[in-house]
């Protein structure tokens, strides 16, 4: 598979304009900054493409290169689905199931386009014609920079380029803390910033720039949030949808938040729960051998990676938090 990649930048070439790059739906710092990586990458090697995520996302990553490129499918519906259409490629970059992208996922299924996938989640689904993954690695940013190492012509790469990739390095790896940074991640991080990444700028562009409300609504997360259960090994906080109201929340604010659960000594899993009103969203991360996307898939629909991952559910906020209290107990061998 990786072989037939390798002869495709000529091919990508002469299919100037008909490329679509996506990502999953409410796109993190890793999604967007690979997908935009891409671009920036394509754009160099004078090949067009064309960004379509399935919905919004964060303001915090707004200020990324060619951002303002960007498609929005919920926003422009005829007009991604005329792209998606005529797709002669179509890039899936950090997901691996198509319901991950929404109601583009059938367009995309029903395109005649040559699906790329570059991935890096567990247990990818079958829905691609070549694929370029690894489960495991640091994020998907770091796999596009070593295909394009590997398969495309690095000469390419620009400044842009690397800002877009190396924000997803730090989002992914929570500023290379996570036990998936590896020295090969490192290293990306030290060849991008020969290219001219300012590792302080990405920092303050994607951390420092808060809304006061944002850093209040945190203030009363931990002040009020965090429950510990299973004898302190378990932190488990939720929002309902009037408090997401009453603190004016907006996508992406309570991105990290789950986060801090991990901080408390003795616990293993940090669970957070969030009423969106038409779902309930969760959001898992653990520490060593607590398998998060085995916990999620089988109670909560969900998936992801080993000590990160996130499941939804139709049901009430109350009943997903009874469900899962009860849940964890059958995977207390993990604790
Ligand atoms: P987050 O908690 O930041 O939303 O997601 C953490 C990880 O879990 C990410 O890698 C994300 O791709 C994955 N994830 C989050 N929600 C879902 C979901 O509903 N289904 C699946 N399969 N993966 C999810
Ligand atoms: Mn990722």
């Amino acid at each position: 598979m990786l072989d037939t990649i390798a002869h495709n930048l000529q091919d990508l070439k002469n299919s100037s304009g008909r490329i679509v790059i996506t990502t999953h739906h409410k796109p993190d710092g890793d999604a967007m900054g690979s997908s935009l990586g891409l671009y920036h990458y394509l754009k160099a090697a004078g090949i067009e493409s064309q960004v379509v995520t399935p919905t919004d996302y964060a303001e915090f990553l707004h200020w990324l290169p060619g951002n303002d490129t960007v498609i929005v499918y919920e926003e422009e519906k005829v007009e991604s689905q005329k792209l998606i259409a005529e797709a002669e490629y179509v890039f899936c970059l950090d997901f691996n199931a198509l319901g991950r992208i929404n109601e583009m996922g059938e367009r995309v299924a029903d395109s005649t386009a040559k699906i790329v996938m570059i991935d890096h989640h567990q247990a990818p689904q079958d829905f691609d014609d070549e694929r370029f993954v690894e489960i495991g690695a640091s994020s998907t940013c770091e796999l596009i920079y070593r295909f394009v190492n590997q398969h495309l012509d690095p000469a390419f790469m620009n400044k842009e380029m690397g800002e877009c990739i190396y924000t997803g390095l730090i989002t992914d790896t929570g500023s290379f803390r996570f036990g998936s940074t590896t020295s090969s991640t490192i290293r990306t991080a030290a060849d991008l910033m020969d290219i001219g990444v300012v590792p302080a700028t990405i920092y303050n562009n994607l951390f420092d720039q808060n809304r006061l409300e944002r850093l209040q609504l945190l203030g009363y997360f931990l002040a009020n949030k965090i429950e510990l259960i299973e004898d302190g090994k378990v932190a488990v906080a939720h929002f309902t949808s009037e408090e997401l109201k009453k603190y004016n929340v907006i996508t992406g604010d309570t991105e990290g938040f789950v986060n801090y659960g991990l901080g408390i000594k003795g616990v293993q899993l940090s669970a957070l729960i969030i009423d969106r009103d038409f779902l309930v969203k969760m959001s898992f991360r653990s520490t060593d051998v607590f398998p998060c996307n085995e916990f999620s898939a089988e109670f909560f629909n969900g998936g992801g990676h080993k000590n990160a991952a996130g499941g939804a559910s139709e049901n009430s906020l109350e009943n997903v938090l009874n469900r899962f209290k009860e849940a964890i107990k059958s995977y207390r061998q993990y604790l």
